[in-house]
């Protein structure tokens, strides 16, 4: 009898290690575990959480958010099939073998993750489970293509995404999605798990009020998430991707990082879904879509092979680039009081609902990285702590495309306007007012200069707007002229 009460361990039995693919369909590792059970044998899925083994950057607050209600959602979807998710802290190794001698497991099953701290736990668990005479098997659940599958004609990594992308769809179709296990062989007895609450994952003070009410975390959500994109906004993706002030995009990256959805469903439902509705606009969306599902496979590829990027620039020359350390300036950007009302709404957007639209991605860190010259380390950690779709791969691509010094950049003499761009991408200013609440009462793309508002701003809110925090114009220059006397330095 094990401490439950509960009948003693079953020979055979599989451990499935969930980590990033807190989903039961197209889910390759669950699929190999039901296949192979021994007939009676059961599949013991299991998720640790240990925060300590995530190096640098273990999940930030609206992460740990996101994962509460993934647990919880993936519990539900494993308990409809007579099974259960058995939790377990850390750390990893020990915490699954002696899970694998109380169930009395043969094998143990998870799919890769590709940052340098999930790799290194697959390395340690793999040796650790041969060395006890468990069958360790990994799979490949979260990417299109394994980082190592695409090589340069020397056989090296891409830096560039363009010829990436070529090698990539010379690849042809990715493989299809596979159903969910009708039935997961549950053991006699489910051996002990922690509580969800006790991990923690909440916040103590309730903060995400916001979030919970943009987000349902889980499979299902991800499904209806899906099936809305491609209903209302494929046909118009390659235009409406960049308009926040609309719901273009498919708003599908927190589940994509969670593996709550994989990238070959979304690939095909999206082939599907141009082949029913045919024509030019259809193909056009579609194309556009799956080229940036493309940009997350070159992530991906990048971090793989260049493991040190979260924390140094890919060209190592920028590592001693002349940043400025201003805690109020940065301050005022994060909680989105710079007096640029394009790159607030988008920073208050990201507060209040732990997302924000790609293209003000964009604008508020070339706002942060050039106007106000800090680092773009400062804003990947408050990207980090804040996104619900916080995902190390892709978050230091974009950080360091902003900053100038990754693949692929954006040169560092490429400094976004932020009211051009407000203007240009939020024509009606409907964004703006959307999020900030001192501009209500200004109408039309005139939200997007408050200062030039003839007889100053209406007051609005009982709040007042702030000034701007730096003069575009001079910080551009200021920005360029770093730039020059660095390189001449250097
Ligand atoms: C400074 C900066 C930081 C970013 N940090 C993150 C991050 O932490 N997590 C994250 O998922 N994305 C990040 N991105 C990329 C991009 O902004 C988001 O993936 C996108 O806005 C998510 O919205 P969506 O799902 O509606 O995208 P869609 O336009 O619907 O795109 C579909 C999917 O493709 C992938 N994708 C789209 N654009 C990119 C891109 N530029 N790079 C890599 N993958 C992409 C995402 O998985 C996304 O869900 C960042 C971009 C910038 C400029």
């Amino acid at each position: 009898m094990t401490a439950t009460g509960a009948r003693g361990p079953e020979a055979g039995a599989i451990l499935l290690w969930l980590r990033q693919d807190l989903r039961l369909a197209d889910n390759p590792a669950l699929d190999a575990a039901c296949a192979t059970a021994a007939a009676g044998a059961p599949v013991v899925p299991v998720f640790t959480w240990s925060p300590e083994e995530e190096g640098a950057w273990p999940p930030g607050a609206a992460s740990r958010w996101w994962l509460h209600h993934s647990l919880a959602a993936l519990d539900g979807e494993l308990r409809a099939r007579g099974a259960r998710l058995v939790l377990r802290r850390g750390p990893i190794v020990p915490a699954l073998l002696e899970l694998a001698r109380e169930t009395g497991a043969a094998a143990i099953h998870w799919n890769r993750r590709y940052e340098p701290a999930g790799r290194a736990q697959g390395e340690a668990l793999k040796r650790a489970a041969e060395e006890a005479g468990l069958a360790a098997r990994s799979f490949n659940s979260a990417l299109l293509a394994e980082p190592w599958e695409i090589a340069t004609g020397e056989g090296r990594p891409y830096q560039v995404f363009t010829p990436f992308w070529k090698a990539f769809t010379a690849r042809g179709e990715p493989a299809a999605p596979q159903p969910a296990p009708a039935a997961i062989p549950a053991p006699v007895a489910w051996p002990r798990s922690e509580p969800l609450d006790a991990l923690g994952l909440l916040p103590r003070h309730d903060w995400a009020g916001g979030i919970r009410a943009a987000w349902s975390p889980g499979e299902a959500g991800a499904q209806r998430q899906l099936e809305r994109f491609l209903e209302e906004a494929l046909s118009d993706y390659a235009d409406g991707r960049n308009r926040p002030d609309r719901e273009g995009s498919s708003r599908l990256s927190p589940f994509l990082h969670f593996g709550e959805i994989s990238p070959r469903q979304v690939w095909h439902a999206v082939r599907r879904a141009e082949s029913v509705a045919g024509g030019r606009g259809a193909t056009r969306g579609a194309e556009s879509y799956l080229r940036e599902l493309g940009w997350r496979e070159f992530a991906y590829h990048l971090l793989f092979h260049f493991p040190r990027t979260p924390d140094s620039p890919l060209r190592a020359e920028y590592a001693d680039f002349p940043w400025r350390e201003d805690p109020a300036l940065l301050r005022a950007w994060q909680r989105g009081r710079t007096g640029y009302p394009f790159v607030d709404a988008a920073m208050r957007q990201l507060w209040r609902t732990g997302w924000m639209h790609n293209r003000t991605r964009m604008v508020v860190a070339s706002f942060l990285v050039k106007d106000l010259l800090i680092s773009w380390n400062e804003g990947a950690r408050w990207f980090w702590d804040t996104l619900v779709d916080a995902d190390l791969a892709n978050n230091t691509l974009g950080w360091q495309w902003a900053g100038g010094c990754g693949a692929d950049a954006a040169p560092f003499f490429r400094v976004f306007n932020p009211v051009t761009q407000g203007v240009r991408f939020d024509p009606e200013g409907d964004y703006v007012r959307t999020f900030v609440e001192e501009l209500e009462g200004l109408d039309g793309p005139g939200v997007h200069e408050p200062w030039a508002v003839p007889g100053g701003l209406p007051a609005a809110a009982g709040r007042l707007y702030p000034e701007r925090v730096v003069d575009h114009g001079m910080a551009r220059e200021r920005a360029l002229a770093a730039l020059a006397s660095w390189k001449g330095r250097s």
